[in-house]
């Protein structure tokens, strides 16, 4: 950034108010999260006055990617506005009250000794961690229906199984923040899915059912769609050990995911607009001109796109997308039958944890979150697109599918594949995709950079992802400014 110019105030140099003058402000509004849904009436000029100013970088979507991306630029001193479609902060992270209770309808858990972007972010903040309460016991698939388990016994022989899936990652994922560094490893390791790898492994009727459900919900229902790639490099990234695999969802951010994006975003203070679609990113010149669905067109000097990878193809971009952008875009990342329910209930099973096998109850993953004044809070996923996540008599029927019953006083979900802004929900790559779009996806055109979780170099699929890939795109989108 040219200094000389930023200190002066050339007459197109978009003024930003100062961190002091904000916190004012913001003190005198209350909360944080009220700070962050009036931020764009706090902090931005008229729209009108806008089109007529240059930012040094705009950056588009407010999900961790884009506010890492915002913060980054902020410190630098470079000028950013953030615009972002809908009336939240947060994309696939969303803080939320229900039954009385903090709640995630998103991104939930963070380890922040696997993942070192969001452990750098919580020190910076102050902020701290909330253990979950451990499962009572557990509900698992087995060849004669669902039975009960300890956890220790049920979790650990998870473990057992999931040891010899990816047997041999610590060399083809020798380097698993750098997933491409075994070269002549890892190019046949990617064409396999998960289910071509359990397949080769001669399981019993037994090991398969336990652990092919897990396989199938991360990959988006069936473990033909996902690569074994991307569950080996989670577990690679978690250290090679089912303990460490098993602590990537033990702890929560104090406060709500939210807690830390309104922590980075107070620290960048962008303009930031709220239900602004971008439609359009244009390059011109020494300029990308990006325009709006309420139809303002706004003027930078690089640009984030801070959007999921299943959302590219919504935008017009001029020139078009690189060829491993647009296979990603239409192939795509997110896994689109991707539904997070949490479900309000009394059982007399308490805490319990539940896991379906592939193609069995809709539900495949239940997880015991915390107690409520009727019972207790559950956490659940469904990849099948012909469920109905609001209908208790469905719900309830599903869960029963998986050996326990609850009683359900209600019910809040989020289909995450029907969302006009995510396309998908949490992103998981097919066989092949690693090695066709790596590095190539990751890269900036000129000074238009991708930042998504989608196409993490580490935790792809994870906030962490997310952090680390808007901090690269912060760079590759002000080189030279
Ligand atoms: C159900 C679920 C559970 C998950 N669980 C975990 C977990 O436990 N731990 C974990 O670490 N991760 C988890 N994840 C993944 C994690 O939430 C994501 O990897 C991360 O939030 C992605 O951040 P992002 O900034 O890349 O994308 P997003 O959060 O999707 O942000 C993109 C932003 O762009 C905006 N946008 C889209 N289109 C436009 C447009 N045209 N114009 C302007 N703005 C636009 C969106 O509204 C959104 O705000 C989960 C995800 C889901 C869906």
């Amino acid at each position: 950034m040219n200094s000389e110019k930023s200190r002066t105030g050339a007459a197109d140099q978009v003024r930003q108010p100062s961190r002091r003058s904000f916190l004012r402000a913001g003190a005198a509004l209350g909360a944080l999260t009220a700070l962050s849904t009036t931020a764009s009436g706090l902090m931005a000029p008229s729209a009108a006055a806008e089109e007529q100013l240059t930012y040094d970088v705009i950056v588009v979507g407010a999900g961790f990617a884009g506010i890492s991306a915002a913060r980054d630029l902020r410190d630098q001193g470079y000028s950013v506005l953030v615009l972002e479609a809908r009336s939240r902060i947060g994309g696939r992270t969303w803080t939320d009250t229900f039954a009385g209770h903090t709640v995630e309808l998103g991104g939930t858990w963070v380890d922040p000794v696997s993942q070192p972007h969001v452990g750098a972010e919580l020190t910076r903040y102050g902020i701290g961690l909330v253990e979950d309460l451990a499962p009572e016991r557990t509900f698992l698939p087995t060849p004669s229906g669902p039975q009960e388990f300890a956890p220790a016994q049920g979790f650990g022989n998870l473990g057992l199984v999931y040891e010899r899936i990816f047997e041999g990652s610590s060399q083809y994922f020798e380097r698993p923040f750098e997933p491409l560094y075994r070269s002549d490893l890892i190019g046949a390791k990617d064409q396999l899915s998960l289910r071509a790898r359990l397949n080769q492994m001669n399981l019993t009727p037994a090991e398969e059912l336990l652990v092919n459900g897990q396989t199938a919900v991360y990959s988006g229902g069936s473990s033909t769609s996902g690569a074994l790639t991307m569950l080996a490099q989670w577990w690679a990234l978690a250290g090679h050990n089912n303990v460490g695999w098993e602590d990537t969802m033990r702890y929560r951010i104090a406060g709500g995911t939210a807690a830390l994006l309104n922590a980075m975003l107070l620290d960048a203070l962008p303009v930031l607009r709220l239900n602004t679609p971008v439609t359009a990113v244009t390059q011109s010149g020494n300029y990308y001109f990006v325009s709006t669905q309420p139809g303002s067109t706004y003027r930078a000097r690089g640009v984030v796109v801070a959007v999921p990878a299943n959302v590219w193809q919504t935008i017009a971009f001029s020139p078009g997308l690189a060829a491993a952008r647009t296979t990603a875009t239409t192939q795509g990342i997110g896994v689109t039958t991707g539904t997070k329910l949490l479900i309000n209930a009394s059982s007399a099973q308490g805490r319990f944890y539940a896991q379906g096998a592939e193609g069995g109850s809709p539900i495949t993953m239940l997880i015991p979150d915390k107690p409520t004044a009727e019972g207790q809070l559950y956490i659940a996923f469904s990849t099948d697109p012909t469920f109905d996540p609001n209908n208790p008599t469905q719900v309830r029927a599903a869960v029963q599918q998986l050996g326990a019953d609850v009683d359900i006083v209600s019910i809040k979900a989020h289909r995450w594949g029907s969302d006009p802004y995510s396309r998908g929900g949490w992103a998981f790559r097919k066989p092949g995709q690693l090695t066709s779009l790596y590095p190539a996806v990751t890269q900036p055109t000129g000074r238009l950079a991708f930042a998504t979780g989608d196409i993490a170099n580490g935790w792809s699929g994870y906030i962490d992802g997310a952090i680390e890939s808007g901090r690269r795109a912060a760079h590759d989108a002000s080189v030279g400014i």
